[in-house]
């Protein structure tokens, strides 16, 4: 077997990376390894009520369009557009390669196959049979490392006889449990409380194990299309609260109060921020669980108590503890995305893995050396602590100033459905008016943002 790319892993960000050098690029051959039966990685071990927590309409790859574009009309997404159920997520990718790619012949595609990236065999999981396809190019689409509760047993102990299931099994319920102890404070975490409180669970029967409070992003506020210039204002107005800020905490405090992060709770300072994104409604459904346990994290689960790091509460044998402890994505070191015969599928945007797979293979197509693809790709890990958030907004316009100086690259960013944040729309006269606004507070911010980072490296945060 040899092709010009071998891509590991056949998720999200190995079909956005394989869709684009398949469009950009002529007669290349690129063989896909995973060791899922289907395209779509982590999407394939989700809870089933899972749903993007982006727009579907920046999701995806970038040839197909995934949904309707349709606007929500119920439920707490309801006025922003729709967000598909993982089933349609995966339904997607299977048309894609069995619809796109497997007909373009361009494509060979092995499922069920270990990749060793020692040796660079790959074994068949259903037949054992090894082999060790050539390749000029080996793409590693696995180093984002998601993982999802599903996939492993709880990090804490857990009693015989309790009951402790991950977020998956919630729907199987068999019969009501004497309450609901949700296990995790991240967007999963969220996830499990909002299903309970739709399925009519009293809010005084959740309690929400939550080691860290979280900042969350306002969904409102990353909305294409329609939305676009009330999303591009309010884009540029971090700028704007980054340069008049005088400090860190003034800075969260100026993007608080204009609503561009949320909280839980104003009586807890979040000390995490990982690109959780909710609604203002979804927010309020949260806020009427009284019972939030912040006494560090689960340690073990006995028959009547929970052992956490900083005290205990008590439980009961039939209690539901609903393990949503999955770290998702974890905050990797940063390598060099191009590297010789490798090409390590990293985001350049913060938390738009999809858009910053297609973004890396645009590059690998359209650029010659390695030293011009990584200086438009840098890497911009995903974040994990609060102060990450500056971090990750540094980053993202470092990048951005980059990509600006590059017309060619600016109208490839403008055509891409990824990209929910460029348009091919010429910008209204008042867009216009707040973009140059923007540009004035361009050069203080990127300055700002650069003193903060420093004081963050020197506090070791
Ligand atoms: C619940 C949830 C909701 C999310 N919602 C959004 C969202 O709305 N928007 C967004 O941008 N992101 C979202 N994300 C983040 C999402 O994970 C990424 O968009 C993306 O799916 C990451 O995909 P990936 O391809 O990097 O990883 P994965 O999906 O994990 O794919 C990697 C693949 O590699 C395979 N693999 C790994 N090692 C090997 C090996 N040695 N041999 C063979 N195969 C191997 C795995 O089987 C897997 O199929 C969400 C994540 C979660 C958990």
């Amino acid at each position: 077997m040899n092709s010009d790319y071998l891509v590991v892993g056949a998720g999200a960000m190995g079909m956005a990376f394989t869709d684009t050098i398949l469009n950009e690029t002529d007669g290349t051959t690129i063989a896909i390894v995973d060791r899922h039966a289907r395209p779509g990685g982590h999407w394939n071990d989700a809870y089933p009520f899972v749903r993007l927590h982006q727009p579907s309409a920046f999701y995806g790859v970038n040839s197909r369009k995934l949904g309707e574009d349709r606007i929500d009309e119920v439920g707490w997404n309801a006025g922003l557009f729709e967000l598909a159920s993982g089933s349609e997520v995966l339904a997607y990718y299977d048309h894609l390669m069995h619809r796109d790619f497997l007909p373009s012949g361009r494509v060979t595609y092995l499922p069920m196959s270990e990749y060793d990236p020692e040796t660079g065999e790959v074994t068949s999981l259903t037949t054992g049979e090894r082999s060790t396809p050539s390749a000029t190019k080996v793409v590693n689409a696995t180093y984002m490392n998601v993982s999802v509760p599903s996939q492993r047993p709880p990090v804490y102990e857990v009693a015989d006889g309790v009951r402790c299931s991950p977020l998956n099994d919630l729907p199987n319920l068999a019969h009501p449990a004497d309450g609901y102890v949700v296990v995790g404070a991240g967007k999963t975490g969220a996830d499990a409380c909002l299903w309970l409180l739709k399925n009519g669970v009293d809010p005084d029967n959740i309690r929400w194990v939550m080691p860290r409070d979280s900042w969350y992003l306002d969904r409102e506020t990353i909305q294409p299309g329609k939305f676009f210039e009330k999303s591009t204002e309010r884009f540029i107005n971090q700028f704007r609260h980054v340069a008049e800020s005088d400090s860190i905490a003034d800075l969260f405090e100026r993007l608080e109060a204009d609503g561009i992060l949320l909280r839980l709770t104003t009586d807890v300072e979040p000390t995490m921020f990982r690109c959780s994104t909710v609604t203002k409604a979804e927010l309020e459904q949260l806020r009427r669980i009284p019972n939030v346990i912040r006494q560090g994290r689960v340690q073990r689960i006995d028959q009547s108590e929970i052992v956490l790091e900083e005290g205990s509460v008590p439980t009961t044998a039939n209690t539901a503890h609903i393990d949503c402890t999955g770290d998702a994505l974890s905050r990797r070191p940063a390598v060099p995305v191009f590297a010789g015969n490798q090409i390590t599928l990293q985001t350049v945007r913060h938390c738009q893995q999809v858009f910053s797979a297609a973004f890396i293979a645009h590059c690998e197509a359209a650029y010659d050396t390695d030293d011009a693809k990584n200086h438009l790709c840098g890497v911009v890990p995903h974040p994990d602590r609060a102060t990450d958030w500056i971090r990750t907004s540094y980053g993202n316009s470092r990048n951005s100033a980059r990509w600006n100086e590059d017309a060619d690259l600016q109208a490839w960013l403008a055509s891409s459905r990824l990209d929910g944040f460029s348009s091919p729309d010429t910008p209204s006269r008042e867009l216009m008016v707040v973009m140059m606004g923007a540009l004035d507070h361009a050069e203080e911010a990127l300055a700002k943002l650069e003193t903060y980072v420093a004081e963050l490296d020197a506090a070791g945060l």
